[in-house]
């Protein structure tokens, strides 16, 4: 315990993991944290001796995935070993931490999700740089802006920010990732840090290296900038109301990406997931994707094989970071070996089809190697022997003949020693306290000869041993250990040789995953039938039979395709029931645009689409109810982010804006909101809205079209037709919808009588507000060439003699007198 607190005292921030024979144990506090979350049994270290000292374990071949809990949920975990072996220590076996893990670090990534990135982050007044230790991955943003950086945080899958004390403060608004202090910062020279990296990726260089050693830093790319201006710019608040990477309810099924990954690997849909969060707006760059695309469209043969081949190989990168951990071991480097052939067979059908050339035979030929120095299926351990292949030295060869040789050797001497004694049933065996021994059963231990030295007696059998059986035991032993000891540094530099050719390695499996991810989505458009979208100059959209990327897919041949078009900086109004399809509508458009942006298909049989800088979205209030949140306030503080955002370029869409309060203040929130919309911000919209009245908007404002969903009406019964058609909706047909949902029909007739009633009512009072609105649109009329609305003839009279009235020449008496006379009319 004294060694334990030795260690613990300068690990006090994390659980520490004590290897004790097999098991690595955790006590006091440790243990209490850790047991449920690993989902172990917490016990006391000896029971008999009421020594009350709380403590849990798991076994050390199997703590990879109680470690990946632990850093789950958000501990740091240290790893203390046992130096030397327990056989040889005298007194107190060596121990010491030979690995420490944060969250942001990962100890085994089989066990990650092979989809996602796993990304440590720092962070400093004016850069934020990503690192994934499981692939090499590592760039950086540059900003003045720190909300601007932390974006970023939104968007991307965080597992552990590390900052200095200093910068510590810019994370104030950031919730629920791990935060670690960390202060050094790696030299300015050092090899990872090229283009200009600022101080935030210097930090993660140092952390890194601090907590799993300099070699950890063989498998890292070195850091590139990402820029911040040719990205079309979509919030993390956004690419949840798209339902970009997961539902509402969180799941990753019903998603866009879901719907259209068809990479073959997981290298291939972590890139596609990086193109999805950072479509492009530099159009040259789109097309250059797109021509990628076109050219597998072209070659289906290659485009089949190459699929297939991809589909037979491993993930690279996570394999290389493995390798550069001390605990990898032989299957890892065999997994590795196969993924090279895979990948490089999968460029080959790339570059012949391309017709370039390429020369992957240094890849190759470490492919080759690897399969020569290992046997075919390697043991987990690496210090045990049976990993290498005979033929790699001739001094290795002959160990393993001596202690194959020696095996045999025991063999023959269990057979002699059986002949001689005449007891069938002897054997020699071994283990880690006597070595070899003799066992003889009960029946037959009066038979054993008198050379025989006893060494243990068990219950139903005795143990011996004899001189000549020592003698044995230390040529084999030596011949194993001298194997063992041989084999792992055979291995080792196998291993350094693996990581030497890294750069070469990453590039391999970058190149493998652009080739998945440009046939993946050939594949896909052939699949779904989608369109290669071209990009208007006038800032004009024009979808032809367009569908939703996800609806479809559930809905199959019943999705209603639809023509969308707009002139540049309008608004499409939608009007109409709720289950009409507006939302899907919509949000279709906006997945059309980020997929041409990312340089995919899209789902259209002709696409002509703006490039757009940003996409901004205000989807339903009652969309998130479940988050609990005053959603009224969530609804204004984005729609606000949204006006002040907002460009000329921008996609903005609108979904029920204002319901989150009272009829008459969404109201008018929606028709102020669409206004400045159309004339400060004058971004293409979409607004879709059921407020009826907001209908009439386009008699001043050209730029709305009018637009609703079909519903069919028979006998009182309603049916959706989802068919985009011009025109304000004609009824809104919230009781037939309250009906097909099977409110009881009492409930559903006094809706409707309470609805004739209040539609009577506005006939009689609309005579009185289009005398209100004839006003306005007189002093407004520089919007609008609209003729302003018939009005009853006497009104208008009443209106000229309001103008021509003398009123300076007027006593107040004839005044008043004139007002009653107008009164009776009204
Ligand atoms: P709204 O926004 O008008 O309330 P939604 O867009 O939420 O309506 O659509 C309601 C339902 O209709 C959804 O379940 C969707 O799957 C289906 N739907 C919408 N548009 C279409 C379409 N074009 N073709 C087929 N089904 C559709």
């Amino acid at each position: 315990m004294k060694q334990f607190w030795d260690i613990k005292s300068v690990h006090q921030d994390k659980i520490l993991l004590f290897r004790m024979g097999d098991f690595f144990e955790m006590f006091f506090d440790d243990a209490v944290k850790a047991a449920p979350v690993i989902g172990i049994a917490l016990t006391q270290r000896n029971k008999k001796s009421q020594d009350e000292t709380p403590m849990c374990g798991v076994p050390h071949h199997s703590i990879a995935g109680p470690i990946n809990k632990l850093l789950a949920a958000g501990f740091k975990v240290a790893i203390c070993d046992q130096l030397e072996d327990p056989k040889m220590a005298k007194g107190i076996v060596k121990r010491g931490v030979t690995r420490v893990l944060t969250p942001g670090m990962v100890y085994d990534s089989d066990t990650l999700d092979g989809t996602k990135p796993h990304y440590l982050v720092s962070l400093d007044s004016s850069s934020i740089s990503f690192l994934d230790t499981t692939t090499g991955e590592a760039f950086f943003f540059k900003s003045q802006n720190t909300t601007e950086l932390l974006r970023f945080v939104q968007i991307l899958p965080v597992a552990e920010i590390v900052v200095s004390q200093d910068d510590e403060a810019l994370l104030k608004s950031v919730s629920g990732v791990l935060i670690s202090l960390h202060e050094d910062h790696a030299d300015a020279l050092h090899p990872l840090l090229k283009n200009e990296a600022p101080l935030s990726a210097a930090r993660l260089i140092s952390y890194v290296k601090q907590l799993s050693g300099e070699e950890s830093l063989a498998t890292l790319s070195p850091f590139v900038e990402r820029d911040l201006e040719h990205r079309l710019d979509i919030s993390g608040t956004v690419m949840r109301h798209l339902e970009v990477f997961s539902t509402y309810k969180g799941e990753g099924h019903g998603s866009l990406f879901y719907s259209i990954n068809r990479t073959q690997t997981s290298a291939g849909s972590r890139l596609l997931r990086q193109w999805l969060s950072f479509p492009l707006r530099d159009e040259k760059a789109i097309e250059q994707r797109l021509d990628s695309v076109e050219f597998w469209r072209n070659h289906v043969l290659e485009l089949k094989r190459v699929r297939q081949i991809l589909g037979q190989m491993g993930d690279i990168e996570r394999r290389l970071g493995k390798i550069s951990q001390p605990q990898c071991n032989g299957r890892d480097l065999l997994a590795l070996a196969g993924s090279i052939h895979a990948g490089v067979s999968a460029l080959e059908i790339f570059v012949n089809a391309a017709k370039t050339t390429a020369n992957f035979e240094p890849l190759r030929e470490l492919a080759y190697k690897i399969e020569r120095t290992i046997v075919e299926e390697p043991p987990l351990a690496t210090k045990q022997g049976y990993l290498i292949r005979q033929g790699i030295s001739s001094e290795l060869d002959e160990l393993i003949e001596l202690s194959t040789h020696s095996q045999a050797l025991v063999a023959r001497m269990e057979a002699e020693e059986k002949e001689k004694t005449g007891i069938s049933s002897l054997k020699i065996r071994y283990n880690n306290v006597f070595g070899y021994y003799i066992e003889i059963t009960n029946t037959h231990k009066d038979k054993a000869p008198a050379h025989y030295q006893r060494k243990q007696t068990l219950t139903n059998a005795e143990r011996y041993c004899t001189d000549e059986l020592v003698e044995l035991e230390r040529k084999v032993l030596s011949a194993n250990t001298k194997r063992a000891d041989l084999e792992f540094e055979f291995f080792e530099a196998l291993r350094k040789q693996i990581l030497s050719q890294c750069p070469d390695l990453l590039k391999l499996a970058h190149e493998c995953s652009e080739v998945d991810v440009i046939s993946s989505l050939a594949w896909l458009s052939l699949e779904e039938k989608y369109v290669r979208p071209t990009f208007s100059k006038d800032g004009a959209l024009k979808l032809k039979a367009s569908r939703h990327p996800v609806v479809e897919q559930t809905v199959k041949k019943n999705f209603v395709a639809n023509d969308i078009e707009l002139r540049k900086h309008s608004c499409l109004l939608l009007t109409g029931p709720n289950m009409a399809g507006k939302s899907t509508l919509m949000r279709q458009v906006a997945l059309t645009s980020i997929l041409a942006q990312m340089g995919s298909y899209v789902p259209c049989d002709e696409a002509s689409l703006p490039i757009f800088d940003a996409i901004f979205t205000r989807i339903g209030a009652s969309d998130q109810l479940s988050e609990g949140l005053s959603t009224f306030m969530v609804e204004m503080t984005e729609t606000s982010a949204m006006l002040k955002n907002a460009t000329k370029d921008s996609l903005v869409i609108l979904d029920e804006v204002g319901r989150g309060t009272s009829t008459f203040d969404g109201m008018c929130l929606a028709q102020s909101i669409l206004e400045h919309l159309l004339s400060d911000v004058k971004a293409l919209t979409f607004f879709a809205t059921h407020y009826h009245e907001l209908t009439s908007l386009d008699q001043s404002f050209g730029q709305i079209t009018n637009a609703h969903m079909t519903v069919a009406e028979r006998n009182g019964e309603i049916r959706f037709l989802h068919t985009l058609v011009k025109g304000p909706a004609l009824k809104s047909y919230g009781v037939q919808v309250a009906e097909l949902a099977g409110l009881p029909a009492s409930v559903t007739k006094r809706a409707k009588s309470l609805l004739r009633d209040i539609e009577s009512k506005r006939v009689q009072a609309s005579s009185q507000l289009s005398l209100l609105d004839s006003l306005s649109f007189e002093t407004e009329e520089i919007h609008s060439d609209v003729a302003a609305p018939v009005m009853p003839e006497n009104w208008k009279n009443l209106i000229d003699e309001v103008e021509k009235l003398p009123l300076m020449n007027m006593s107040p008496l004839e005044a008043m007198n004139q007002i009653a006379k107008w009164k009776e009319i009204v």
